[in-house]
């Protein structure tokens, strides 16, 4: 959906060209971007353009994109929350939305934005592929990672918004580019399309190749809507007992077929803990973006 966006100049409207364009160019491919999922940024002079909440990369704008102040953005990873989670998940939230430059506060920014901030690079990547989550969700999704993509950091399993924020902030420590995400997806950071691209399709094939090479038939189990795999799963498709009657939900549903396939070849499927499907269930964020779609 479209909302109320105010006019953006001209001249950084150019800047946010190849934004735009790579945005939609992956949010058109199904094999990488299932309903409202995945996000995009670039950063310039110390502001951090990121896609709002509950917008499509497909069909995306300069305009949908929400401008913060990144030295308010990284701040945060400095500040003590409360303990509980309802009060952390509200704290966090509100101190992501103060970075918003005045002209934006009719707009919400994607959940995940602080994780696009954590990256120095001047764009960032974030996609949920089937290919990709067949490995994240998978039992021995870890172990495959560090052998096929070394120099990507994993972070295990973890609560959304300000927690993992947290520890991708821990895990990037080194400056790494690529970050596999358990049961959720992957991060890529790059300072040109192009480099993306290449970072991209080089994990796309090594996966294709490997879910090919390894594929074992019985270590596939198939999905079912009370173990969902990512928190995308539990958003469009519910956790059961029956599947919601809309096209988003019968997407993410193909979505978890493949993704059992996929896990298949890395000893089989892996989905998510009690504890989280719980937590996200009650999670403001995600209710906001499922009411968006
Ligand atoms: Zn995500």
């Amino acid at each position: 959906m479209r909302r109320k966006t105010r006019k953006i100049k001209k001249g950084m409207i150019n800047k946010m060209k190849n934004l735009v364009e790579f945005s939609r160019r992956y949010g058109s491919d199904p094999d990488l971007v299932c309903a409202g999922g995945g996000n995009t940024s670039m950063k310039e002079n110390g502001i951090l353009y990121v896609k709002g909440s509950g917008t499509a990369l497909a069909t995306i704008s300069a305009e949908d994109f929400v401008a913060l102040d990144m030295s308010a953005l990284l701040s945060i990873t400095e500040k003590k929350y409360p303990d509980s989670d309802k009060e952390r998940e509200a704290a966090f939230l509100a101190d992501v939305m103060a970075a918003r430059l005045p002209t934006e506060l009719s707009k919400r920014p994607s959940v995940e934005t602080l994780l696009h901030a954590l990256f120095p690079q001047r764009y960032v990547l974030h996609l949920h592929p089937s290919i990709v989550n067949g490995l994240t969700c998978s039992v021995e999704g870890k172990a495959a990672a560090a052998r096929l993509f070394p120099n990507a950091v994993w972070v295990d399993e973890c609560r959304p918004g300000y927690t993992l924020a947290m520890l991708l902030a821990d895990a990037l420590g080194g400056g790494a580019d690529t970050a596999l995400l358990q049961n959720h997806g992957v991060f890529f950071a790059a300072d040109t399309p192009e480099e993306l691209d290449r970072m991209l399709n080089g994990m796309i094939e090594t996966l294709r190749a490997e879910t090919e090479k390894n594929y074992d038939e019985k270590n596939y189990t198939p999905p079912t809507l009370e173990h969902p795999f990512t928190p995308d799963h539990i958003v469009y498709c519910g956790v059961g007992p029956e599947l919601p009657d809309n096209k988003n939900a019968r997407l993410l549903w193909e979505d978890s077929g493949k993704i059992a396939r996929y896990a298949a070849s890395f000893g089989g499927s892996k989905p998510m803990s009690d504890e989280m499907i719980k937590f996200i269930r009650n999670w403001e964020a995600e209710s906001y973006r499922r009411k968006q779609s």
